[in-house]
This record gives C-alpha cells, sequence and structure tokens, in this order.
C-alpha cells in the first residue's frame, strides 16, 4: 500500500536537494567552525553562508540570525532570555491563547517565576485583534509575543498592525513563525519585529535545528552559556550539517514558495471540496482565507477524531487530530478551546496539511477512505457499536 502523508504541519521530509547539501559536512568538512585551522574555517564559511541564506528569507541582516537547536528553543529563548534582559524595565509579558506549546509553557513558566501573563483571546476564526493586544498593555508589559500562523487551524495573524503599534510604544514584539517560515513571504521589518522563531523541519530541512531572528539592539540574556558561540547569544558547538540544511532549506523555499503555495492550495482546495461534497455534517475550523494555504481543519460530527485518524492510518493516509502536539494526551485542543466550539465539534476535530510532493490523485484518495471510514464510523455507533 503505498501510504499519503497530509501532516505536513507535524513535519516535512527533508528535500532531496537539503540532504546533498549536508552530505559533505558529516566527514568531510567535518571541522568545528571555531576552529582557527582550515578545517574550522571550512565549516565556518558553509555556517555563514547559511546565515546568509536564513537572512534572505527573513530580509534581515546575517548577524541578527542565531542558530539554535529548535523552534521550541528559538521561543524559549525569545520569551526567557528577552524578558529577563527588560526584567529592570518591567515584569510583564502579553501572548494569545492559540500560541504553540513551546511558548504557552513558557510563558506559564514565567508566571511561576514572578511574571505577570496576559493571554488575549481570539474569535471564532482564531484571529487576534491588534486592539485587543493595545488594551492590554501596562506600563510594565516588556514583551508581546503572538504567532504569525497557527499549527492547528492555520489562521494567520495581522502582525504588521501589530507590531507598528508595539514599536510606537517601544516594546518587544516577538512571533513564532515556525508555521510559516518558507511559507508565507516574511518581512521583519515591513512587520515591526524584533525577535522571530522558525524551525528547519518544518519547512523540508532537517530536525533539531532552528533560528531565532534578534533584531540588532535588541536587550537579550543568553539561554545557553557556554563558550560564547554565536556572538555569546547561543553557546553550543554548530551542528553544522544541521545549519546548513537549514540554509538550504530557506534558500529553496525562497525560490519556490509562489509556485509551492499555489500547488499546496490547489490540493488543499481540492481535498476539502471532494469531502464537503461527500460527507454530511461536518465543517472547516479557522478563518475561510487568512490561513496557510495548505490548511484544512475539519469537524466532523457524531465521529470522535482519534478514531478517524486511527482509521485513517489503517487505510494508509497520516493525518492529525486535534493538535498532533496534544494527541495522545486525551485532552481537546486548547486552540479549539479558544474558538468556542462546542464539545462535539472539538472531539471531531481533524487536520489535514498538504505539501510539496503530494498530488491530485493522492486528494482524490485521501477524499474517498476519509468518506469511507466517516460513514462505517458513523454506521458503527448508530447500531450501538464503538469505534
Ligand atoms: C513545530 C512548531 C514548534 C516547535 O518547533 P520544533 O523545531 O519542533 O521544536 C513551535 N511552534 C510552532 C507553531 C510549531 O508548529
Amino acid at each position: 500500500m503505498t501510504r499519503i502523508y497530509l501532516d505536513h504541519a507535524a513535519t516535512t521530509p527533508a528535500d532531496p536537494r537539503v540532504v546533498e547539501a549536508m552530505a559533505p559536512y558529516w566527514n568531510e568538512a567535518f571541522g568545528n567552525p571555531s576552529s582557527a585551522h582550515s578545517f574550522g574555517m571550512d565549516a565556518l564559511d558553509a555556517v555563514e553562508q547559511a546565515r546568509r541564506q536564513v537572512a534572505g528569507l527573513l530580509f534581515c541582516k546575517p548577524e541578527e540570525v542565531v542558530f539554535t537547536g529548535s523552534g521550541t528553543e528559538s521561543d524559549n529563548s525569545a520569551l526567557w532570555a528577552a524578558g529577563r534582559a527588560l526584567a529592570a524595565k518591567g515584569n510583564h509579558i502579553i501572548t494569545t491563547r492559540i500560541e504553540h506549546h513551546a511558548v504557552l509553557h513558557c510563558a506559564r513558566f514565567m508566571a511561576e517565576n514572578g511574571w505577570d501573563v496576559t493571554y488575549v483571546d481570539v474569535d471564532k476564526y482564531g484571529l487576534v485583534d491588534p486592539d485587543d493586544i493595545r488594551k492590554a498593555v501596562t506600563p510594565k508589559t516588556v514583551l508581546v509575543s503572538v504567532m504569525h500562523a497557527n499549527n492547528e487551524i492555520g489562521t494567520l495573524q495581522p502582525l504588521e498592525s501589530i507590531g507598528l503599534m508595539l514599536k510606537r510604544k517601544g516594546i518587544l514584539f516577538h512571533t513564532d513563525a515556525v508555521q510559516t517560515a518558507g511559507h508565507v513571504p516574511i518581512d521583519v521589518n515591513r512587520m515591526n519585529l524584533d525577535l522571530l522563531s522558525l524551525s528547519g523541519h518544518k519547512l523540508y530541512g532537517p530536525k533539531g535545528v532552528g533560528a531565532l531572528f534578534i533584531r540588532t539592539g535588541t536587550p537579550f540574556v543568553p539561554f545557553l552559556q557556554g563558550g560564547g558561540h554565536e556572538k555569546g547569544r547561543r553557546s553550543s558547538t554548530h551542528n553544522v550539517p544541521g545549519i546548513v540544511g537549514l540554509g538550504a532549506a530557506c534558500s529553496i523555499a525562497q525560490e519556490e514558495m509562489v509556485q509551492e503555495s499555489n500547488h499546496t492550495g490547489r490540493l488543499r482546495n481540492l481535498l476539502r471540496d471532494e469531502i464537503l461534497k461527500s460527507v454530511p455534517d461536518i465543517s472547516v475550523n479557522g478563518h475561510p482565507d487568512k490561513r496557510l494555504q495548505n490548511n484544512l481543519n475539519v469537524s466532523v460530527l457524531g465521529v470522535d477524531g482519534e478514531a478517524l485518524l486511527l482509521n485513517m492510518d489503517l487505510e494508509g493516509v497520516a493525518v492529525s487530530s486535534g493538535s498532533a502536539c496534544s494527541s495522545g494526551s486525551g485532552e481537546s485542543s486548547h486552540v479549539l478551546k479558544a474558538l468556542g466550539l462546542p464539545a462535539e465539534k472539538m472531539q471531531g476535530s481533524l487536520r489535514m496539511t498538504t505539501g510539496r510532493s503530494n498530488t491530485e490523485q493522492e486528494m482524490r484518495r485521501a477524499a474517498d477512505i476519509f468518506t469511507r471510514v466517516v460513514k462505517r464510523l458513523r454506521d458503527l455507533s448508530a447500531s450501538g457499536g464503538s469505534a
């Protein structure tokens, strides 16, 4: 059985061009970029090229890019490190109810350590109102973190207007752009961002490598203390193959962004239309058009999302229920809760995210399987059985 992968928001396969670019850096050009000899210089050149490639994608200066170990590390560093650097100025940060756990749990940790945290609500589409952020600002506010696009429902936030308002007030602005970097145009200046997180494995690069944009002049206390790598901003010997892969992934994404989002958007729409046509009592979650091109999140009434996921997996289609991150926890998604969805819609939620290598034929097959599985599960529960 050839399987169909519809979970690109959880992770993407590394592009073969990325794998190829990384190959020499395991045991040929294996030097430590901090070493003064030629082995070290070769590795350093590769790291600096990758830095320019990441900077190119974000429209920032290469020296404003710091390589990290993941999107999670970038998010934690941004909040905790920028927050600590400004602790003398104030102890209030603002974020939203629908952030990734990498931000939410970091904010919770800060709240347990003397910080005041305000969680701004979203509307039924998952949109943040910039005015709600403005109203939450106090004289003690030092940092605001609003994700660019949500990983579950794909809703895109109005970063430009939030950024402009915060810039005027002199408050630091961080965004978790892990779902959008390489998929949606980003310009850290136009958006007035001071900090931005991205992750390799969400844009067809390797896992275990990320980047944090830190605008020049942004107060920052490093998270990791050590040898002072990355100009003291992130100690650790560089993950050279990973960094090279991240750079290559960024440069491919920048080159192919338009055609790729057309492709994944067309496939997402096809999948959505086929499903809505053949399955009754189903609704789409998230914003109708301010959303990631490749994201489809639906609620299927009378069906358990987890059962739907497992049954689709048996038929070779990989999807995500509620949230990949909280799958298995038995808790319903904090994002769907924040939308105010009724319990039944949260229960029956399913996320499908298209990607670079998906095909039209796969969408038709996935929609057929989806339709069949939903019908079977509904028949089962109507006859009193359990899935
Ligand atoms: C995946 C993801 C992260 C975490 O990135 P990792 O590199 O997996 O640690 C953070 N935020 C969002 C929105 C994500 O989708």
